[in-house]
């Protein structure tokens, strides 16, 4: 057998890992050119050549490389994998056993002990998503490993290791039968069209379940309720399970209308009382000033960084201003649901950006509750980027 490759942690980076750290920052390793093949193992040492952990070597825009293990005998072999994903489903026991829920996380990356790999189930389906060519390096072992621990109906896998982490086009089945196109899915008892091979998004987003749920249970009774960044309507599908009595989604995407009025009749709801526009959410504030339209409750999921032919939209710095637009056309005593994914920063950050805004709007804020990522999302304490899901739900007194 060859030699496991060592290399040495920085003087300043032994004790962050000696923590638990999970993450290989370039800058944390000396000589890291001597690593060249993704995917390679390689034991993590001290300055004075003390074993700190085992790691694998792959880009992501994140980092160089994953903690895989801080037991210098353990082999990343197939039972490794076998152990990491036993002990993650085990974990979604309580998933697999409620029926009402039929689409959610069972593997997540250095939450469940491997950066770079998320495992999402849906309905008897599993969707591999790769975040490096690194871990991928591993694809048949792992894949090996989870037919080891469970058995499903398909495999598919997405591929995000092109330059900055994008998502590589092409056939994403991998073995197994095709799932339907679409494939109904549950979740707290309402349903959802999701396409597991079709590009870089299979139609919702597994990590808001416990907003959407906080959405249709607290929220929505009687209530308008304006949806923006829609994408697939999943909010407004949680507002109208609990009695919304009208929803207006807008998403610049063109695809975007007929996935909202799929998800609507597969909820039952009507959509001719409904509105959905294809535009961008800030001419739709525009507009909505303009007109008198007022909502009382908005919902607000932007991605951390979008580009539409007019402008750029970065959450870091412009997310004081999109929540400035949305309290212009908030009801007095309305609710505006804000929710960030980037995990730049943190939930004082967040709340700092929405006192920003209050202030700026002269309105007083009532956070009636904060909900952060679902129990098939855990994360790591060292790991605090983890933990990025952060949805707040104000109450605007005007
Ligand atoms: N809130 C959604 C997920 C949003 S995904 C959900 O819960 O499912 C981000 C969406 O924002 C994409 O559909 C994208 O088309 C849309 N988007 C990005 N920039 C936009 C803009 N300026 N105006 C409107 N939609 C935008």
């Amino acid at each position: 057998m060859t030699e496991t490759m060592k290399i040495s942690a920085s003087k300043q980076a032994v004790e962050t890992f000696q923590k638990g750290y999970p993450l290989i920052h370039e800058d944390m390793v000396n000589k890291r050119e001597k690593l060249s093949e993704e995917g390679t193992v390689f034991d993590l040492m001290t300055p004075q050549g003390q074993f700190i952990a085992k790691a694998y070597y792959g880009l992501q825009n994140k980092g160089i490389g994953w903690i895989l293990t801080n037991k210098k005998e353990e082999a990343i072999d197939q039972q490794f994998f076998v152990g990491k994903l036993s002990a993650a489903l085990q974990r979604r026991k309580a998933f697999f056993e409620d029926e009402s829920t039929t689409a959610f996380r069972i593997f997540n990356g250095e939450g469940d002990g491997i950066g770079g790999l998320t495992i999402d189930y849906f309905n008897g389906y599993y969707m591999l998503q790769w975040y490096s060519a690194g871990i991928y390096a591993f694809r048949s072992l792992i894949i090996r490993a989870l037919e080891a621990v469970t058995a499903y109906e398909g495999l598919y896998e997405k591929r995000r290791f092109q330059q900055q982490g994008q998502y590589i086009e092409g056939d994403d089945f991998v073995k197994g039968k095709e799932a339907p196109a679409p494939l109904h899915v549950k979740e707290n008892g309402m349903t959802f069209a999701v396409y597991l091979n079709d590009g870089a998004m299979v139609g919702i987003f597994l990590d808001q379940r416990e907003a959407r749920k906080r959405l249709r249970d607290e929220y929505s009774a009687g209530k308008t309720v304006l949806n923006t960044f829609s994408y697939t309507g999943a909010f407004s599908v949680a507002a109208h399970h609990g009695g919304a009595a009208k929803t207006v989604d807008v998403d610049v995407a063109n695809r975007s209308k007929s996935r909202v009025q799929e998800n609507f009749e597969l909820n039952g709801v009507i959509s001719e009382d409904q509105e959905i526009r294809i535009m961008d959410v800030f001419a739709y504030f525009d507009y909505a000033k303009k007109k008198n339209i007022t909502y009382d409750v908005i919902v607000l999921d932007p991605p951390s960084f979008a580009r539409t032919k007019k402008r750029t939209f970065s959450a870091a710095k412009d997310y004081t201003s999109l929540l400035v637009d949305a309290i212009s056309i908030i009801k007095d005593g309305g609710t505006i649901i804000a929710s960030t994914n980037f995990g730049g920063f943190g939930m004082k950050a967040f709340q700092k950006q929405i006192d920003k805004a209050c202030t700026k709007a002269e309105v007083k804020q009532n956070v009636t509750e904060r909900v952060r990522l679902p129990d098939d999302h855990p994360y790591t304490a060292s790991y605090k980027e983890g933990d990025y899901l952060k949805v707040v739900f104000i109450e605007i007194t005007k």
